[in-house]
């Protein structure tokens, strides 16, 4: 770790978008809003930049990051495009979905990015404040969630504050981000494979696609590597599927139940996402004893929520 920084907060407006694309130019890292979770960016064609995102997070070298640009045509410069992009890219871009696609050869990107795989994730976030500051940039960001790594996700500016601060440069402040969970990582180098379920419904990429999306199997591990059992660990302990609370416990409720918090009680799950990593941080940071979950159902964004919720559940190493 290098010598602690004073970590800005910057406003999301113009004066804010040049400051932190300056940050970038220089090889620093900001902090900066997606629709799904914070991002920390940094240059991702800089080897310096990159290595200080690892670091700053005491993030593992072969867990690949999340390249971020403001357009197809951008993105068409790093990795080999292909029809299933196309129309994908056309469906869902911008927004929470990530390709994971052939690296380009010469693609100038940083071989720590891709911790030296043949292939780049890359996306379009929508958030405006990620595309004001990509088109203040105009250069690739790689960005994973903006936390330290095997925590809970980011998904407001105090929350990488706490987890960040006297890390990195500078973090945008631009309020709450709207889906809650990270994007969804869809392979497409040897035919699509859902790699990690995420903001965007599977349901979705398989009407587009007109077809089934196979999941990664666990005996696949090129594929998606980084995706480890036990992550997005409040230091609380956490029981799922709980029908009602036990002694020491705190209740996460989902749906008409009575619970300290609830992530939906209308049982919608596309608010149980955007609640969900706020309320963990929350009873995380209330810290009292185990947090007991409601179930959740397993369709559409549910799946992400229940990916997320058993690596929080998972034993700790
Ligand atoms: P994060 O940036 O924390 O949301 O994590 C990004 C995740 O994307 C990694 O943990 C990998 O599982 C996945 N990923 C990134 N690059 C690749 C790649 N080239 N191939 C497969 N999975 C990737
Ligand atoms: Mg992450």
């Amino acid at each position: 770790m290098g010598l602690p920084v004073h970590t800005k907060i910057l406003s999301a407006d113009a004066p804010g978008f040049a400051a932190a694309a300056a940050i970038l130019r220089d090889g620093d890292l900001v902090a900066f809003p997606t629709e799904t979770v914070y991002g920390l960016g940094g240059d991702a064609r800089n080897d310096m930049a990159v290595a200080r995102i690892f670091e700053a997070k005491g993030r593992p070298h072969f867990n690949p990051l999340i390249v971020h640009v403001n357009s197809v045509d951008m993105a068409r410069n790093f990795v080999e495009w292909t029809d299933e992009a196309d129309i994908l890219a056309q469906a869902f871009w911008p927004g929470p979905l990530t390709l994971v696609l052939p690296l380009k050869a010469n693609s100038e990107l940083s071989p720590l990015v891709t911790a030296e795989l043949p292939t780049l994730a890359i996306r379009v976030p929508a958030h405006p404040v990620a595309q004001a500051l990509l088109a203040a940039f105009d250069g690739p960001v790689a960005a994973p969630s903006a936390n330290p790594s095997g925590r809970i996700s980011p998904t407001t500016a105090e929350h990488v504050r706490s987890g960040l601060s006297g890390r990195i440069a500078a973090i945008l402040d631009g309020g709450r981000c709207a889906v809650g969970l990270e994007s969804t990582i869809l392979g497409l180098a040897d035919g699509p494979k859902l790699l990690r379920p995420g903001g965007l419904p599977a349901e979705a990429i398989e009407a587009a696609l007109h077809g089934p999306v196979p999941v990664r199997g666990s005996d696949d591990p090129l594929s998606s590597p980084g995706q480890l059992a036990s992550h997005y660990a409040p230091d609380a302990q956490v029981r799922l599927n709980a029908r009602n609370k036990r002694e020491g416990e705190v209740l996460l409720g989902f749906g008409p139940v009575e619970a300290d918090l609830n992530l939906s009680p209308a049982g919608d799950l596309t608010e149980a996402a955007a609640n969900l990593f706020r309320y963990l941080h929350q009873l995380d940071s209330e810290g009292r004893g185990t947090i007991a979950v409601s179930p959740v159902p397993d369709h559409g964004i549910g799946r992400a929520i229940n990916d997320r919720l058993r690596r929080a559940a998972a034993p700790r190493d």
